[in-house]
């Protein structure tokens, strides 16, 4: 059974930069404290695909600038260059997907 879980990236205790994966210390201070921030959606910046998969099969992974700051590597679904994604980790990998217009544009 796979598990899913909300992405968030870390921010410095200290000084409030964000970084994703885990720093061993701020980059920015040297910090070494870190507090959990979400990070549920981003844009897809870039797209590859290739085969890599664990069975062969064509895998793609893009950059993701996510709404709270880092730009990070993450398996894409469905999701084209430029679009709006949603992140989550499953079973410790990112993925970032296309969501549901769940919710009308204001
Ligand atoms: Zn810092």
């Amino acid at each position: 059974m796979s598990r899913s879980t909300p992405f968030a990236v870390l921010r410095c205790a200290s000084c409030g930069r964000t970084a994703w994966p885990a720093p061993a210390m701020c980059a920015r201070c040297g910090g070494l404290a870190f507090d959990a921030e979400p990070a549920a959606g981003g844009t897809l910046e870039s797209a590859t695909t290739a085969a890599g998969g664990p069975d062969g099969e064509a895998v793609t992974l893009g950059t993701v600038r996510t709404n709270a700051g880092p730009v990070v590597v993450a398996r894409v679904i469905g999701a084209r260059p430029g679009s709006e994604v949603a992140l989550r980790l499953r079973d410790g990998a990112l993925e970032a997907w296309r969501p549901r217009r769940a919710r009308a544009a204001a």
